[in-house]
């Protein structure tokens, strides 16, 4: 039974399409048919937005571990979570039941459910999504325990995260805009039956969903400067199966890179802007079926 739910939007602070529904949910309601749900509405770093930047000292999103919540750092964004995770959470001993917390990304990966565990409860919610909203993905990331992640959506007894693209930061399309909301409304829907009782496992149809595997990184000469580009083959093929053999890069003196594995892969994160400093060019995913 959810009492309490958390919407939550500007993790990041040129994450226009979750900052602009909350405002809206805020300032025209929530659609009627969630009135017997309690639903809270909150703007996660205004400094970040009034910069229009993804965050203004550290990555908002990255703070929530255990750890990173009880040192002693005076960085804006780590004061910022410990003040969150006293709203939202605590941490491990939550007063709010499911945080759900709204992104974007300039990769081409639509409107992207992503999970953190894969029990009974994300499995129900993965079939509903996808049944509903047969358009979504939806993203597996398991690889540590659901507390051991420093997101923000970690403060809620659940959590969750929309992730939806591809849109160039600090700027607000429509289509993803609609993407978004419909997502949001479908996870509402899904917080609504559950409630109510009415979810089965058996009852859902199967799901196809992605397990993150790891990010690779951009071709880097002795330097640390890069010496290719993602493969316009590549480019916006987010959950395409990418297969052995398949271009992967285009090097600055026109060669091409290919996918040099055994086995197929499910690209995504595609040339995320975010990750340019890191150097990461794309994460690789499992297909599999909940
Ligand atoms: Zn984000």
């Amino acid at each position: 039974m959810f009492n309490s739910i958390a919407l939550v939007g500007g993790t990041h602070g040129n994450e226009t399409s979750g900052i602009q529904l909350i405002r809206n949910w805020q300032q025209f309601g929530l659609p009627a048919r969630f009135d017997e749900l309690n639903v809270s509405l909150s703007i996660a770093n205004e400094a970040a937005l009034a910069a229009n930047v993804r965050f203004v000292e550290e990555d908002l999103n990255r703070q929530f571990t255990l750890a990173g919540l009880a040192n002693e750092s005076r960085a804006k964004e780590a004061v910022l979570a410990k003040s969150l995770n006293q709203q939202l959470g605590p941490k491990g001993n939550s007063k709010t039941d499911f945080v759900i917390d709204i992104h974007n990304t300039t990769s081409e990966m639509g409107a992207t459910l992503i999970i953190l565990e894969v029990d009974e409860f994300h499995t129900q919610l993965a079939r509903y999504v996808k049944h509903h909203m047969p358009e979504a993905n939806i993203l597996v990331e398991d690889e540590k325990p659901y507390l051991d992640h420093g997101y923000l959506c970690t403060t809620g007894k659940k959590g969750v995260m929309i992730e939806v693209g591809g849109q160039p930061q600090g700027m607000l399309r429509e289509d993803v805009y609609l993407l978004t909301q419909t997502m949001a409304e479908v996870i509402l829907d899904f917080c609504m039956a559950y409630n109510n009782g009415s979810i089965s496992t058996d009852n859902l149809p199967q799901c196809e969903a992605f397990r993150l595997g790891e990010n690779v990184g951009f071709p880097l000469d002795e330097n640390g400067q890069r010496t290719a580009m993602i493969h316009h083959a590549l480019q916006d093929s987010d959950f395409k199966p990418l297969m052995p053999g398949m271009p992967v890069f285009r090097t600055f003196d026109g060669k091409d890179i290919t996918w040099n594995s055994d086995k197929e892969t499910y690209p995504h994160f595609i040339n995320e802007a975010a990750y340019f400093k890191l150097d990461v060019a794309f994460a690789t995913a499992q297909r599999i079926i909940l």
